[in-house]
Parts: structure tokens; sequence; C-alpha cells
């Protein structure tokens, strides 16, 4: 048997020859995570301040490439420039939050100690893990990775990551870029290749994983985790809901709707797949929406709006989901099968569409909306929350209802009155629930999700009462016991 040692990457739109990429092996991987080893102890030296000089210098490096960057992602994708740089634009925001507030989020802080522990000064700090593995997907090949990257590099480990490989060249670039910024140590690496690549990360001797992929992917990664008790992040994939309630603007809500399933031809982990609209304005929500479905620009040129579909065995499942949705009595309003033309799928709205079929369940990855019919909000809610992911979601309502509504979803993200916009906010921690993962990127809990916790509880004073110590006597129990009884006694 052959082994292949390199790739090719094409252009998903032409089929244009990009550039070739290495397939590393379990071997080469596991050299990067001994570089990375002596990385790490550098970068957790260096502590807050140096290393946020650092990562603010590759930000600024970032910006200055930005344009190269997105051009490239246009290629290897086939997602338009604009939509390449908007993810820059984001990813960009992000480090640069991660980078001007790891201190403060995992620094040493000091922490109540509490009546037993009066005679004690509690502290908290938050310690790198050493090397960190990230595994992304290639549907935002710079944004979504980045939410494990720069926080993990934020809070002090190193990173040896593992593009997708229809994702590899932005993700070499992307490291290309660190490098030129930061040229002491190879702080953040690549590892490129297929999914045996992935793998062999997963069994290196990293200290986390933090994979971003589909939901089947997710589950092998945890299992290859849980030989070494190697912890995990996974972000994996949704079939997010959005609810249209009768106070809603509906022309905001279409504009948005649309752009949450159609954007990047609807290869977006929290794209829209669903949409529950009450009955009072289902035809007028319908209306609009396909309007603006129909005047979607799909195709390879610059002006098009949507691109081709990047990974080409994702065609089939969307063209399955379409179908399998009419045949089980769903109507489509835009398009059909026939709007599956490989490499590209022009946009779709189905209506109807009943909710054990495969375009409800499971995730299609592709322009397709379905727009179905409730008579009330908690029918809306009921539906919305009856998937088996649980990762964004969407809420259209007046202000007095939206809010409310919000709360009500088994989400980790909710945008109201928006599609899409929690991934905006650096601040916010970014995630999902059931089969849509666990643990979060970004903000503090981002953050945090790349740390450990180590708790210090230091002496100030002898404590009168010797409570942890063999020469504990019946005296030394009377205060704990007394004050427990008194301020404990009432549930
Ligand atoms: P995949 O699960 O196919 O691949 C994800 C990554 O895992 C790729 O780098 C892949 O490498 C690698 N991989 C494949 N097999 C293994 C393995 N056995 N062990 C370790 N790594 C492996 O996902 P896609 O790349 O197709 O991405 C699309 C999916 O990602 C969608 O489900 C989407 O919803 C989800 N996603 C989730 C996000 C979130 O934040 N929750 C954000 C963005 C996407 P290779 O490509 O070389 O096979």
């Amino acid at each position: 048997m052959t082994v292949q040692t390199s790739f090719e990457s094409r252009s998903p739109a032409t089929g244009e020859f990009l550039a070739r990429h290495r397939v590393d092996s379990s071997v080469a991987v596991d050299a990067a995570v001994r570089r990375a080893r002596v990385a790490a102890d550098w970068w957790a030296g260096l502590g807050f301040t140096d290393r946020r000089r650092r990562l603010l210098r590759w930000k600024h490096v970032l910006v200055r490439e930005l344009d190269g960057i997105a051009e490239l992602m246009h290629q290897e994708t086939g997602k338009p420039v604009d939509d390449a740089r908007l993810e820059l634009v984001l990813a960009v925001d992000h480090l640069d939050w991660a980078a001007k507030h790891a201190g403060q989020v995992l620094g040493l802080r000091r922490v109540p100690s509490g009546l037993l522990g009066f005679n004690l000064a509690a502290s908290v700090r938050y310690l790198p893990f050493g090397v960190v593995g990230v595994i992304g997907p290639w549907n935002y090949p710079v944004f979504t990775p980045m939410g494990s990257i720069g926080y993990a590099l934020a809070a002090g480990n190193a990173v040896v990551f593992k593009p997708s490989e229809f994702a590899t060249g932005v993700g070499v670039r992307l490291v290309e870029t660190f490098a030129e910024a930061v040229h002491e140590q190879p702080a953040l690496q690549a590892v490129t290749g297929f999914g045996d690549t992935g793998a062999a990360l997963c069994r290196s001797a990293v200290d986390k994983i933090g994979f971003t992929g589909s939901t089947a992917t997710g589950k092998r990664v945890m299992a290859a985790c849980a030989q070494s008790l190697t912890p995990v992040l996974i972000e994996a994939g949704g079939k997010d809901a959005a609810i249209v309630a009768a106070d809603a603007d509906l022309g905001a809500a279409a504009e948005a709707i649309a752009f949450g399933a159609m954007g990047n031809a609807g290869q977006t982990c929290v794209g829209i797949e669903r949409a529950y609209v009450v009955d009072a304005v289902f035809d007028r929500f319908i209306e609009r929406v396909a309007a603006i479905a129909d005047r979607i620009r799909v195709g390879a040129e610059p002006q098009a709006q949507l691109g081709p579909i990047t990974m080409p065995a994702q065609v089939s499942v969307i063209r399955r989901h379409i179908e399998d949705a009419i045949a089980r009595g769903g109507r489509a309003v835009v398009g059909g099968p026939e709007s599956v033309r490989p490499p590209f799928v022009h946009p779709v709205v189905l209506v109807d569409v009943p909710e054990d079929s495969e375009a409800i369940t499971e995730e299609t990855f592709g322009p397709v909306l379905v727009v179905n019919r409730v008579r009330t909000l908690d029918e809306a809610v009921d539906r919305a929350n009856s998937s088996r992911y649980g990762l964004g979601s969407a809420v259209f309502a007046g202000r007095r209802t939206a809010t409310a509504l919000a709360h009500r979803l088994h989400a980790g993200m909710t945008s109201v009155n928006g599609v899409q916009s929690f991934a905006t906010v650096p601040s916010l921690p970014f995630g999902g629930t059931r089969e849509s993962g666990f643990g979060r990127i970004h903000g503090a809990d981002g953050l945090r999700e790349f740390a450990r916790p180590q708790a210090i509880a230091r002496q100030r004073f002898r404590s009168p009462a010797n409570l942890l110590s063999f020469a504990r006597t019946a005296r030394d129990m009377r205060v704990p016991m007394l004050l427990t009884r008194s301020l404990h006694k009432r549930g």
C-alpha cells in the first residue's frame, strides 16, 4: 500500500489547482507537539502583558494581509470575497478581545474565604493547559478556529492546528502570519492532511483538544481523547430555528432570516435552517422571504452573493433533504430539486414540511430554508426545542415578547431581532448544547475553556479552633457547630 504524502487543493467553483499540501503522519504530528511543548513553556512564561503585545502584533499582520487572505479563502472555499473579508474582520476583533482581556479574566484574584475560613486569604488563578490541539472546519476557516486558537494562545497555551483539508491553504497562511509576528518560538503550528492527521492529533500528547466540525466526527474525537482522558471542547453541528411572532417587523425578519439561511450558501453552523412563523403573518412572511431568495445571485464571479458548495459530498445530502421534504408533502415556494446544480445550489424555500423529515431533523448545510406554520408561539417554542441539536437560534418579535421567548429556547445562543449577532460580540460565549457539543469559545468563558483553575487558600493567622488536625478537641467543634446551627437553620 502506498502512503499518500501530499494532496492537492482545488477551487470548488472551477476545479482549478491552487496548491499542494503535506499529509502529516502521526510521527510528524508528534514532532509538532514536542516542538509545541518547548514553545508552550516559553509562551506561558511571558505572562499576560508580553503575550498581549505579541498577539496584538499578530493582529496587526492579519489586518495588513486581510485582502490577500480573503482572496485565498475565496479561492479555496468559494465564498464571496466580501464574506471572507467580514469573517476576517470578526476574527481580528476576537483576537483583540482575547489578547486584551486574558489578564483580567485569568489572572490571580482574591475571592471571599467565608465564615469558616475567616483566617484564610483565598485566591484563584487560571493556568494554561500546555499544548492545545485545535481541529477546524472549512466553512469559516479563520473565524471558527480563531475562537479556539486566539483564546487558547491568550490563555498561555501553545497551539497545534489541524485545518480542514478543504481550507488547508488558509490555515497554513494563518500560521505564517503568526510566525511573522512571533519569531522566537512556534507557539502556533499547523499540521496538515485528512481526518487521519486530526485523529493523530487527538492521540498525541496534547493537553486539550478544541474541535469544531460535524457531530459525527466530534463523537470520534471524544472517543479518541477518552483513551488518555484528554479534555475536549466540542463545537459541532446545528439545526438552528428562528421564530417569527405576529408583532415582528416582517420585512426585517425576512431579510435577516434569508441571510441567516442562505448566506455562505447555507454552510454555516449557526445558519437558520428552520423558521416557525405564526399563522397570522405566515403568508406575508413567505411572500417577503421568497422575493429576497429569488433575487440572490449565485455563481463563481466576484459579484455573486452565494458561492459553490465547498465540500462536494454535501451536494447529495442537500438534494436528499429537498427531495425527501417534497416526497413527504412539503412544498417548494422557491427553487426545488432542480436548484441543485453542482457545484452550486441555488436558494430553496420549502413550506409545510413534516417535522420528522430530514430537512427538519438533520443538518442540511445548504441554502435551504424550511418555513413551517404554527398556531401559537408556544407551539413555535416546542418545535424549535424539539431538535437533537441546540446551537444557535433567533427570535423575531415585538419588544415585550422577544426576550421572554428567547429565554425559553434550549440553544446555546439566541439572537433577538437579528441572526447570528451573538457571534459578533467578543464578550459573549459561543457554543451549543445537546448534540451541538459543549464547552465555549469567545468571551471570558472561552478564555477559561483553555485554562485550568488553581485554588490557593493561604493561612493569614492561626485559627483559634484547630479543625483540620488530629489535635482537635470537642471545644474546637463548638464554634462551627454553633455557627452552622444558627446560620443555616432555615431552608
Ligand atoms: P468534519 O467533522 O468533517 O471535519 C472537521 C475537522 O475534523 C476537519 O479538520 C477534519 O479533517 C477533521 N477530522 C475528520 N475526521 C477526524 C477524526 N477521526 N479525528 C480528528 N479529526 C478529524 O466537519 P466539516 O469540516 O465538514 O465542517 C462542517 C461541520 O462543522 C458542520 O457540521 C458545522 O455545523 C460544523 N461547525 C460547527 C461550528 C460550531 O462552532 N459549532 C462552527 C463551524 C462549523 P478533514 O477535513 O481533513 O477530513
